[in-house]
């Protein structure tokens, strides 16, 4: 079987490019025809030679793949849906907005967090994404030219998936990538302490931790994952990272119905994040099935927040796109809508 090129890095490229016999430079120009011409097929890589290119067309691709399908919502988000892992599709949302254009990226097909209230974990895991098929999704959208930002929030837990998560960020953000800003990239994670560190340490790009309670024992009954890594400890190994600067964190706290949204939650979600720079967003719940409780009604959330703003926190009502195609927030089940 022939391996993809998209997705290497260029140290792997380096390794590729001995094996076809060339000289290490060469790997910078691979990475250029990938990443920056963003060529679809070895042949367009002209600068490399013939033998060498016959070479590489029979052991490696390209490895570009479109997307099977696609939503397009009538808010202008559009949902695509590409292979993922375990035989298991995967999804990826197009979000434009004013000046803006986002790709939230999934990093596993299906996950194994079981967070109660959303699709994809309802479905189990079915496998790691490698940085092949998160670049792929990135590179292979029709709008991929203007996308302005990514955002590790799709299927899955990007921090259960370390290696190759930090691999599509090398990617994104080399000189022989794509040179993007790691501010143009957010990682959203429940929270998964072990990995968290590694993400700090080894990139520059922004945070969000999905919080939902500030209370442990709700939150474990919401996010299994509160039981192996409790909130505050995830918080006190943020509070060791400079997020006053270039880098930001946020709270991400999705708001249900007389569960996790009266002024008492208010109060100890300060609490809690009181002498961290972050923000908070504050995400209205779409309806999945067999799930009790709905979304917060307006005027709650928007007490909600100026609670959270009195107290000092930076808190806002984030805008829901997408949910007419199931592309909003919880809803992705990797199934054509
Ligand atoms: S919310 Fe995120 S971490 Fe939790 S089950 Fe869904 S995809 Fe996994």
């Amino acid at each position: 079987m022939k391996l993809p090129l998209i997705g290497n890095t260029l140290q792997q490229l380096r390794d590729i490019a001995a094996e076809a016999g060339l000289r290490p430079f060469a790997a910078k120009q691979i990475a250029r025809w990938l990443y920056t011409a963003r060529v679809t097929s070895i042949d367009e890589m002209t600068d490399i030679s013939k033998t060498a290119r016959a070479w590489l067309n029979d052991h490696y691709t390209v490895g570009r793949e479109k997307p099977k399908a696609e939503a397009r919502s009538t808010d202008g988000t559009v949902k695509y849906l590409f292979t993922g892992a375990g035989g298991r599709d995967i999804e990826s949302v197009y979000i434009p907005d004013r000046d803006r254009a986002t790709l939230c990226v999934s990093s596993q097909a299906g996950c194994r967090m079981n967070c109660s209230f959303c699709m994809t974990g309802r479905q189990g895991f079915h496998g790691n994404l490698t940085a092949t098929a998160i670049i792929n999704q990135i590179l292979s959208i029709p709008e991929s030219e203007s996308l302005t930002n990514v955002v590790f929030m799709g299927m899955g837990e990007p921090l259960d998936n370390i290696d190759e998560v930090l691999r599509a960020i090398d990617i994104l953000t080399a000189p022989w990538g794509l040179a993007w800003s790691p501010k143009r990239i957010t990682v959203s994670s429940i929270g998964k302490l072990d990995t968290l560190r590694r993400l700090l340490d080894e990139t520059r790009v922004h945070v969000a931790i999905s919080v939902h309670s500030p209370f442990a024992d709700e939150r474990a009954s919401l996010m299994p994952v509160q039981r192996a890594f409790p909130l505050v400890r995830v918080l006190d190994l943020l509070r060791g990272y400079d997020f006053a600067h270039q880098r930001r964190l946020s709270a991400e706290y999705i708001m249900w119905g007389g569960v996790n949204d009266d002024l008492r939650h208010a109060d100890a979600l300060a609490r809690l994040l009181h002498g961290l720079d972050c923000r908070v967003n504050l995400i209205r719940f779409h309806a999945i099935p067999d799930f009790p409780h709905g979304t917060s009604p307006t005027p709650v959330m928007e007490a909600f927040r100026d609670r959270l703003n009195e107290r000092g926190i930076t808190a806002t009502i984030r805008t829901s796109r997408g949910e007419d195609i199931a592309a909003a927030c919880g809803m992705l089940s990797g199934e054509k809508s």
